[in-house]
C-alpha cells in the first residue's frame, strides 16, 4: 500500500509523490502508480507543499442512491433497480485546503462523503473482475450538492457542478481494499455522516462494469460510490472533514460568495 499525493512544484506544475510520515519524495509519473513509483525527485514536508486534486482533465463519474439509509432520508421507498448515474464538471475540483464556495443561487449547500476510486487500466465492456483490477487506489471526495436546485432544477448537472463542489483528496492509497470502508463526514469536529461501504446497493466492481458498458474509462478518471445517510447543510466559515478509513482525511472551509 502506498499514499502518493498530487502537489504543485516550484514552477506551478503537478508533481506526484509519495508520501511517507510527514514527507513527500517526488516520483515519475502515473503509470508508475501501481509499480512503485521510481523516487525521482525531491522531498519536502507535507504541510509545506500544496497538495492538488485527482481527477484534472479526467472524467468524474457518480452514483446516487447507493446507501439504501441515504435513499430513505431523501424521501426514497425502495432502493433503485439499476445505478443512478451522473457526472461532477471537472471545473468543479478542488484540493485540500482549498475554499467551498457557497453560490448565491442556492439557500441550501450540502456535504455528501464518499470513497472514490481512480481508475489505473481503459476498460470498455469490461467484467466485474476485469473492472475490480483496474482500480488504482482509492481517495476521499466530497460530493457537494445544492439540494434546492437539485430538486427544483429537476435534473443534477447544475446543483452538483458548481465550481468548488468536487473537493478530492488528500493522496490516493493503492492496493487498499474498498470493500468494507468507514465513510464519514465531519462539520466543526461534530460527525455528520458515518457510514460503512459494505453497505452499498450495487457493489463497486458492479458499478463499473455498468459504467463502462456504456462509456470507456480511461487511466486516472474518477468514480465516486454514493453517500450514505446523514447529510445536511453547510454555512459560510464551517469546517467540513471527509475521512476515508485506511485513506486519510479531506478537509476545506466553506466561504460565503
Ligand atoms: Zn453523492
Amino acid at each position: 500500500m502506498m499514499k502518493i499525493a498530487r502537489y504543485l512544484g516550484r514552477d506551478g506544475e503537478i508533481l506526484e509523490g509519495v508520501v511517507d510520515g510527514d514527507e513527500v519524495h517526488e516520483i515519475s509519473g502515473l503509470d508508475t502508480m501501481l509499480r512503485g513509483g521510481r523516487r525521482v525527485g525531491r522531498k519536502q514536508k507535507i504541510t509545506e507543499v500544496k497538495l492538488m486534486p485527482w481527477g484534472i482533465g479526467r472524467k468524474i463519474i457518480a452514483v446516487g442512491k447507493n446507501y439504501a439509509d441515504h435513499v430513505k432520508e431523501m424521501g426514497g421507498s425502495a432502493p433503485p433497480e439499476s445505478p443512478v448515474l451522473f457526472m461532477k464538471p471537472n471545473s468543479a475540483l478542488i484540493g485540500y485546503g482549498d475554499a467551498i464556495i457557497l453560490p448565491p443561487q442556492s439557500t441550501s449547500v450540502h456535504h455528501e462523503a464518499e470513497l472514490a476510486v481512480v481508475i489505473g487500466k481503459r476498460l470498455r465492456r469490461a467484467s466485474e473482475k476485469e473492472c475490480a483490477e483496474a482500480i488504482a487506489g482509492v481517495i476521499c471526495l466530497n460530493d457537494v450538492t445544492a439540494r434546492d436546485l437539485q430538486k427544483s432544477d429537476n435534473q443534477w448537472t447544475r446543483a452538483k457542478g458548481f465550481d468548488t463542489f468536487c473537493p478530492v483528496g488528500p493522496w490516493v492509497v493503492t492496493g487498499l481494499d474498498p470493500t468494507d470502508r468507514a465513510v464519514i463526514c465531519r462539520v466543526n469536529g461534530e460527525v455528520r455522516q458515518n457510514g460503512r461501504t459494505r453497505d452499498f446497493i450495487f457493489p463497486l466492481p458492479k458499478l463499473l462494469a455498468f459504467v463502462c458498458a456504456a462509456m470507456t474509462l480511461e487511466p486516472g478518471d474518477l468514480f465516486t460510490t454514493g453517500t450514505p445517510a446523514g447529510v445536511g447543510p453547510l454555512q459560510a466559515g464551517d469546517s467540513v472533514e471527509v475521512e476515508v478509513e485506511g485513506v486519510g482525511v479531506l478537509r476545506n472551509d466553506v466561504r460565503a460568495q
